[in-house]
């Protein structure tokens, strides 16, 4: 008999840092910008899976930021720095011939990332860093289940852009209104489902979990990513784990915490 290999890698990557220049700025929907950075210093750049991220750097005290130097413990950055603000994004799309990476931005109106990418322009210089590391999960799963809110969808547009063509996954994904949903090309067999929140305030609103839960899920084992905000993220977490599925596959991440600013 054959024995299904699951077993999911963490691999590490180099660390780079790179300042990009913004190429152009796009509204794909109402809620979300596309801001596509280049710049040779995208060279060697690798993003193995959908869930991985890259570090933004914002300056502290609006002066252009210095680059920082890698030291064993982490970057240290010139004297006189005033610490940066940093956040986390998925890579959506990496072209390496062109040298170019999109980066989806909801515009959720607060914090140095959203009103960095409210205001940008072409021609704007953003430092990124990463990502550092990479889950590597393997396609041995006979479904997927893709859960998140609208910070989510980057990784989850991506997962299911790449998804082979025999692997079934249900997607059920939050956004504020009709117009902010995707269109998502792909060659799997995958049933999106949209919630809306329709004028309801962001984050734990509770629309997640009971979508979730009246899904029929197929036979067989399945790979679950929950993304999005921390208290519905543990939620849907623990609605998993009470119907059986292995703590081992599922990847749940909260990706902004409502309330807080994130670090
Ligand atoms: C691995 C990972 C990948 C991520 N990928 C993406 C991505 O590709 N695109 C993306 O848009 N986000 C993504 N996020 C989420 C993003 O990092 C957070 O939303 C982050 O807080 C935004 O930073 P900010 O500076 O705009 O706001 P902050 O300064 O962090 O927060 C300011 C205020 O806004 C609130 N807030 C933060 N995010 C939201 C939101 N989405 N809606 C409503 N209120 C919010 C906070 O609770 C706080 O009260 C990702 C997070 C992680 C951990």
């Amino acid at each position: 008999m054959d024995v299904i290999n699951r077993t999911i890698e963490r691999i590490r990557l180099e660390v780079r840092i790179r300042v990009l220049t913004v190429a152009s700025v796009t509204d794909i929907t109402p809620h979300m910008r596309r801001i596509r950075l280049a710049g040779p210093e995208l060279e060697g750049f690798r993003s193995p899976n959908h869930a991985d991220h890259i570090k933004l750097f914002f300056p502290a005290d609006g002066k252009p930021l210095p680059r920082p130097e890698r030291h064993p413990d982490g970057l240290v950055w010139p004297d006189g720095t005033a610490k940066p603000l940093m956040r986390d994004y998925t890579p959506r799309y990496f072209d390496p011939e062109a040298l170019t990476l999109d980066v989806d931005f909801v515009l959720h109106g607060d914090g140095p990332a959203s009103s960095w990418a409210t205001s940008a322009r072409v021609g704007d210089t953003l430092m990124i860093g990463g990502p550092r590391g990479s889950v590597i999960v393997p396609e041995a799963f006979e479904w997927y289940l893709l859960v998140g809110d609208e910070t989510a969808l980057p990784a989850i547009g991506r997962r299911i852009e790449e998804l082979p063509a025999d692997k079934p996954a249900i997607a059920i994904i939050e956004v504020p209104e009709k117009a902010d949903e995707q269109v998502i090309q792909t060659s799997a067999p995958v049933e999106i489902h949209w919630v809306h929140r329709n004028g309801l305030e962001a984050g734990a609103q509770n629309l997640l979990l009971p979508k979730v839960a009246e899904m029929a899920f197929p036979p067989g084992v399945g790979y679950a990513f929950v993304a999005g905000e921390a208290e519905m993220n543990r939620s849907v977490k623990a609605h998993l784990l009470a119907r059986g599925l292995n703590p081992e596959y599922i990847r749940a991440s909260g990706y902004w915490v409502k309330g807080e600013a994130g670090e």
